[in-house]
């Protein structure tokens, strides 16, 4: 059996100093190749796994005999974002952890031919697709993030008139403003939203709902609605000097990177303030995110301040072999206590503590515990809080009777249908900050339920 193959990446010192993509992506020998490992199982386990049913057996058929065409053909049936997904999903935990391959070697990286069919797809040019003929029925979706993007794509091609309301200037949601370019270029982005526009997806940008209009008000223009509006408000710790010049939420610092284009300095000159020392704080996907831009604008030092292990990052793993790979540093056990600055109010460092794990949590992790006496200060000029989001509550205002749990996510029933009849949400606003691929599955649901309530 012929091993996986292996990912081409630019190298490592290069990379940590600019921001193109870091993975290069199979050659169409290696695409064959590695869709030559799946063994036709009979029955498939892979699909189990993909929360937006693609139809991974078949695809990767095609892919056998080099009919790239027919591959993507075959995924863009139940998938509108191909190229995103291929790149940013973590399958090593979805449709790879089922592969039968897995249990005694590695499993094939389907997503990896995912992504090769949607590149080639897109550098022949993609076919423009033909738009269903309409039924009549209105429906608004707030918010296009991948949830937004994957209910409006599967509404539109049931017929449905989609009108989509985003309160940024571009579309895409934390694809857009916050997965930075060097994991997810903003020109694909921009490619697979542009397909959905084919569809016949109208998306109006600089709309807030809540503000320039309510969903009581879009309940009346409208038959439907589907809400995705995300999980884009920033947690802060809630320790002294939080609010000291250089200190930045991970969403606003990526923000500024991303969406305001500080990555191409100088062509644009976004106000962001470059760090010497910068301390990310947390673990997960957005904290590498966060330290790797901070990184390639220039910084000498940046380190991952976590209160846990390196077993429980709960960044993906790839993502972590690739900031350390960079050179990012990782102190573990490690909690802020306080964030220090000087006279000016400019940030000059954190006071940090050790840790040590406890007994499980609810969670069941290990609860992290201060070691007393272990306090130490890490000097730094930014301080970026990567510990987590919540949903923003302004489009409750104007939602009379939508319900919200006491997180501040939106309920909603197994089909996604919220308190409020023939609105639905889904995404990270009902689940809390999860993964592109689950909130793809939650807006294709509620265009299910959509649907079956139009009709
Ligand atoms: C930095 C970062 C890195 C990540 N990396 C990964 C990864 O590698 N893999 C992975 O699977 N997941 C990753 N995630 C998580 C993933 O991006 C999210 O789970 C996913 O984007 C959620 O999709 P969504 O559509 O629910 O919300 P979002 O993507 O947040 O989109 C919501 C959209 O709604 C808009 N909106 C909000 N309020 C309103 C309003 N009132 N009116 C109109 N529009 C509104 C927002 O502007 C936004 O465009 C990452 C997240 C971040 C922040």
């Amino acid at each position: 059996m012929p091993v996986r193959q292996p990912m081409p990446t630019q190298p490592s010192d290069e990379r940590a100093h600019n921001f193109n993509e870091v993975a290069l992506g199979y050659t169409p020998e290696q695409a064959v190749s590695e869709a030559g490992r799946c063994i036709e199982c009979k029955k498939p386990q892979c699909v189990k796994g993909c929360p937006v049913n693609i139809d991974i057996p078949a695809f990767i058929r095609s892919m056998k005999n080099s009919d790239f065409d027919g591959a993507i053909e075959k995924i863009k049936e139940t998938n509108s974002l191909p190229a995103i997904c291929g790149r940013v999903c973590p399958q090593e935990t979805q449709c790879e952890m089922y592969c039968v391959l897995g249990k005694k070697e590695e499993p094939v990286a389907i997503g990896r031919l995912e992504r090769f069919c949607a590149d080639h797809e897109r550098e022949k040019g993609v076919k423009t697709p033909q738009r269903t003929p309409s039924t009549g029925k209105r429906v608004a979706v707030v918010g296009s993030g991948p949830a937004g993007l994957a209910a409006a794509s599967d509404l539109a091609k049931t017929g449905h008139e989609v009108t989509i309301f985003e309160a940024l200037h571009a579309a895409g949601g934390v694809l857009i403003y916050g997965i930075p370019e060097f994991r997810l270029p903003k020109d694909i982005v921009q490619k697979e939203v542009d397909y959905i526009v084919q569809l016949g997806v109208d998306i109006k940008p600089d709309y807030v709902i809540g503000k320039i209009k309510t969903i009581d008000e879009l309940k009346e223009e409208f038959d439907a609605i589907f809400i995705g509006t995300g999980a884009g408000l920033p947690n802060f710790m809630g320790i002294g000097g939080e609010n000291l010049n250089g200190v930045y939420s991970a969403n606003e610092f990526l923000t500024r990177v991303n969406l305001m284009k500080a990555y191409q300095f100088p062509k644009y000159d976004t106000p962001i303030k470059r760090g010497k020392r910068v301390i990310v704080v947390g673990g997960g996907n957005v904290a590498m995110d966060a330290a790797r831009c901070a990184l390639r604008l220039g910084a000498e030092e940046v380190s991952i301040v976590y209160r846990r292990s390196d077993d429980e990052l709960p960044a993906r793993r790839e993502e972590i072999e690739h900031a350390k790979e960079e050179g990012i540093i990782f102190r573990l056990l490690t909690n802020p206590v306080k964030i220090l600055g000087d006279e000016n109010l400019m940030v000059t460092g954190a006071e940090c503590i050790k840790m040590k794990l406890g007994e499980p949590d609810d969670s069941g992790r290990r609860r992290p515990q201060e070691i007393k006496g272990s306090e130490h200060v890490v000097d730094a000029d930014i301080v970026i809080m990567a510990i987590g989001t919540s949903p923003n509550p302004l489009i409750f205002e104007g939602a009379g009777e939508l319900e919200a749990s006491k997180w501040g996510t939106i309920i909603v029933d197994e089909s996604g249908m919220t308190s409020i009849e023939g609105v639905c949400a889904g995404g990270d606003v009902v689940t809390g900050a999860a993964t592109v691929i689950s909130a793809m599955g939650a807006g294709k649901l509620a265009a299910v339920t959509i649907n079956e309530y139009l009709k």
